[in-house]
Parts: structure tokens; C-alpha cells; sequence
């Protein structure tokens, strides 16, 4: 349930906050100007001082989108969208760019990939692969707690002289609550010390029961160093992606969500945006988060100008008012009016919540003084 400070209600029906509180005493309701009062109240009050009332909420866009129900034949398969996870200095990091470097060498054009967040690979039998390039946990779950499951499949890297880890059972436990599947990668094989068998057995202990022991959970021995298994554990990815029959229609108004966003001196607002469903065009209008705009230009992970992006595409997004936040949801609207109307609706109902918490709390102060 939304709520507004009384004040701030008075403040934008421009009323006097003393007539406001007198109105709402006069409904049986006593509160101060500090206080919140709930949305219908609320409204009854603004139509009591002869206010018009509109209501836009997030609901209003996500109604937009729940209305076009996707036709079956509208469906087509999309690559899916992979994030990496593992204990600190296992390699994930290092996995990532030996991944997108084996590619860029295999003779993409442009040699050097610029660095967006996320970049797409095509294995050797032509699956394209989505990679996040934020590994980490956090970044995971806050996408997560915002509402943005933007991840298809968990890459689980567990070093082979090492093995299993606090942040491993760690990054079990999300990609379980998320009910994502898992690829465990065993880095490091190169090593000496490298013990694949113990890292099988310990991860079994924690329910994660690979192929090597029966299970389902495919485990790939790689080593980022030498490149070893790399080829193997895309070809893995496109395995398990098959089995997801990963799906969107890429005719409708564009969704997608924020894997980060910096104000950029030279061009604004940048957010790296990964499409969800739909695509995303020049000059589309879209709300962000709290944050609107219209799109200038779209630029892919190559460092390419692109005219559009479909499902399950990264790509950088420039012409927006502010900047959003990673995991912040993008929807292209149609019209402008309605992009503003949206964010603005939200920017307040941020601050409202804010200001209750912060008066919620003045009070419960109040109170342990008395
Ligand atoms: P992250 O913290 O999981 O991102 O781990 P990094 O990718 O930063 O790697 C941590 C350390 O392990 C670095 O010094 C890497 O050079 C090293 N490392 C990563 N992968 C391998 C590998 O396959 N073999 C060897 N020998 N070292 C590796
Ligand atoms: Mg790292």
C-alpha cells in the first residue's frame, strides 16, 4: 500500500497543510502534517478540495505488457543469458576474458571489444551466448531484489587446487532460490594441485550432484590459463540452453533491464542495457527506473552503432534524462508524455516512501522518550 506525508499531500493540491488536517480530523482521521495517510484516503481528500485525481503506477506499465499476451507462433528461440559465480580468486574473472578474447581472435572485426557489461559469443556449432560480464554475487541478487531475473544460466566456478568455498555454497544457494541452472566450470586445472575429483565430491555434499558422479548438474575441467575446456563448457551452455527452449517475441515494445549505468562526460547518461523481449529501436521512447528518455543511438559489445537490439542482446543506450540503476526495468512506451508521466510518478512515490520512513521513525522516537 502506497502512502504520502500530509504535508506533501497539502504541498501538491497547492492547499494550506492546516485545511488538509482539519479535513482529514473532519473524516475522523488524527494525524499531523508529519504523518502518512494512505493512498485512498488520500484520494478522497484530493477529490474533497476539488482536485481531479490520476493515478499512474507501475502497475500501468506492466498492464501495457501483460495485455499483449505473445502468440505462440510469435515466439522465437533467444540465446540465453549467462552470469558467473564463485568463491573470491577462483577465476571468474579470468574465464570471462579468456572466453571473449578466444572470440574476438577467432576473427570478429575490431580486434580490441569494448567493455559494456556484457558481450555476446557464438560457440564453434553457432550458439550465440549471452555473457553478464558482473560476476559477483551482489550483483546478482540486488538485480534480483529490484525484480530483474535477467539470468538464464549460472556458470559455477570452483577452482580445482581449492575446491569448494564458503562463497561457492554461496552462490549455490542463489542460483538454487533463483531456480536457475547450474554448469559447474573446475578451473585451474592446469595446476599441479589440481584435484577435480575432490571438488566433484565435496559439491555433493552440498546437493550438487554433476555428471562425473551421476547426476545432472554438467561439470566441465577447464583452465583459463591455457584455454583448456573452454570450447567444451560454451558447448555445455548451448547444451543446457536447448533443454530451457529459452523463448521471446522480438515484435513487440521492447523490456529489458539494466545491467549498469554511468553519467558519461561525453555523452550523457549511458546505461548497458540487456533486452529481454521485444526490440529495442532507435528512437523508441522508453521509462527506465525513475528515469526517462528516447533513444539516441544504441551502440553493441563490439563498440558498433546498431540500429536495434532483439531478445537477450546487450547493448549501451544513450539519450536518457538521468541515470538509472543497474536492475532498474526499461519498457519502451508510446508516448513521451506517458515515459515522463511514469518516472516522475515514480521518482515520488520513492521519496514519499523515504519521508514516511523517516517520519515513521521521528515518532517511534517520540514515543521512547515518553
Ligand atoms: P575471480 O576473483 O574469481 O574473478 O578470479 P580471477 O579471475 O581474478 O583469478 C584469480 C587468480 O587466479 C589470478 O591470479 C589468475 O591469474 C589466477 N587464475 C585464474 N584462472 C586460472 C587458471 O585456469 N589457472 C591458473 N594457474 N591460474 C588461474
Ligand atoms: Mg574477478
Amino acid at each position: 500500500p502506497e502512502a504520502i506525508l500530509v504535508s506533501e499531500l497539502a504541498n501538491r493540491m497547492a492547499e494550506r497543510v492546516a485545511d488538509v488536517v482539519k479535513s482529514l480530523m473532519q473524516m475522523g482521521m488524527m494525524v499531523t502534517q508529519n504523518q502518512t495517510i494512505d493512498a485512498d484516503t488520500a484520494e478522497l481528500i484530493i477529490e474533497e478540495f476539488g482536485h481531479k485525481v490520476t493515478r499512474v503506477s507501475d502497475s500501468d506499465v506492466e498492464d501495457v505488457i501483460k495485455e499483449i499476451e505473445d502468440k505462440e507462433e510469435d515466439l522465437k528461440s533467444r540465446p540465453p543469458v549467462i552470469t558467473i559465480m564463485g568463491h573470491v580468486d577462483h577465476g571468474k574473472t579470468s574465464i570471462l576474458d579468456a572466453i571473449r578474447n578466444a572470440r574476438v581472435v577467432a576473427g570478429e572485426a575490431g580486434g580490441i571489444t569494448q567493455h559494456i557489461g556484457a558481450y555476446q559469443v557464438k560457440t564453434e556449432s553457432g550458439t550465440v551466448l549471452s555473457f553478464l560480464d558482473t560476476p559477483g554475487h551482489a550483483a546478482f541478487t540486488s538485480m534480483r531484489s529490484r525484480g530483474a531475473q535477467v539470468t538464464d544460466i549460472v556458470i559455477l566456478v570452483v577452482a580445482a587446487d581449492d575446491s569448494v568455498m564458503p562463497q561457492t555454497i554461496e552462490a549455490i544457494n542463489h542460483a538454487k532460490a533463483a531456480n536457475v541452472p547450474m554448469i559447474v566450470a573446475i578451473n585451474k586445472c592446469d595446476k599441479p594441485a589440481a584435484d577435480p575429483m575432490k571438488v566433484r565430491a565435496e559439491l555433493l555434499q552440498h546437493e550438487v550432484i554433476v555428471e562425473a558422479m551421476s547426476g545432472e548438474v554438467q561439470d566441465v575441467e577447464v583452465s583459463a590459463h591455457t584455454g583448456q575446456g573452454l570450447e567444451e563448457l560454451l558447448e555445455a551452455i548451448a547444451l543446457q540452453a536447448e533443454i530451457l527452449e529459452l523463448k521471446a517475441n522480438p515484435a513487440r515494445a521492447a523490456q529489458g533491464a539494466v545491467i549498469e549505468a554511468q553519467l558519461d562526460v561525453g555523452r550523457g547518461p549511458v546505461a548497458t542495457v540487456l533486452v529481454q523481449t521485444g526490440t529495442l529501436r532507435q528512437g523508441d521512447i522508453f521509462v527506465v527506473g525513475e528515469q526517462y528518455g528516447k533513444v539516441r543511438a544504441l551502440i553493441n559489445d563490439k563498440g558498433e552503432r546498431v540500429e536495434e537490439a532483439g531478445p537477450s542482446v546487450p547493448v549501451e543506450v544513450l539519450g536518457l534524462n538521468g541515470t538509472p540503476e543497474a536492475g532498474d526495468v526499461l519498457n519502451v512506451t508510446e508516448t513521451d508524455a506517458q515515459a515522463r508521466e511514469i518516472a516522475e510518478y515514480r521518482e515520488q512515490a520513492a521519496k514519499d516512501k523515504r519521508a514516511a520512513a523517516g517520519a515513521a521513525t521521528t515518532l517511534e522516537q517520540l514515543m521512547q522518550k515518553a
